[in-house]
């Protein structure tokens, strides 16, 4: 194992069925920062994401009725989707998952939020809990 290689939880993914409305919870009765928005095409969602750096919060809120998000939706409700851990080199950090036999739901990095590269884990591999793996963009 490289020790070192995962820097931090970048932040908890909540599958929320109503994006404006979970975003009024979390900045009228939690007092949050309004977010920013974004929408992930590649991954047929639209996210509300509050806080800067490690540690964010995000509300991800399906766009079509057959993606990933909605199938979680109408499985399990509203809850916990994902954590996702910042890691230094996705590459080299999935290869060694896949050495060491891990579940991996991508083989290969894929585009994320914020122009970031991300990778899934499947929750068989991690102890219960869908884990993204994040390696962000370089600063410009
Ligand atoms: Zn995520």
């Amino acid at each position: 194992m490289t020790h070192g290689r995962a820097k931090g939880l970048d932040h908890v993914a909540i599958a929320v069925k109503d994006l404006d409305a979970a975003v009024g919870y979390y900045v009228d009765v939690l007092g949050f920062a309004p977010p920013e928005l974004e929408e992930v095409p590649e991954q047929q969602v639209r996210v509300a994401i509050f806080g800067h750096g490690l540690g964010r919060i995000e509300l991800i809120c399906p766009t079509t009725t057959d993606s990933g998000v909605a199938k979680f939706l109408d499985k399990r409700g509203e809850g916990l989707h994902h954590v996702c851990v910042e890691v230094a080199d996705l590459e080299a950090t999935l290869e060694e998952l896949k050495a060491k036999g891990a579940q991996l739901i991508d083989q290969a990095p894929r585009p994320g939020a914020g122009g970031a590269l991300v990778a899934f884990v499947h929750p068989r591999g991690a102890h219960g809990v869908l884990t993204e793996l994040r390696q962000g963009p370089k600063p410009r």
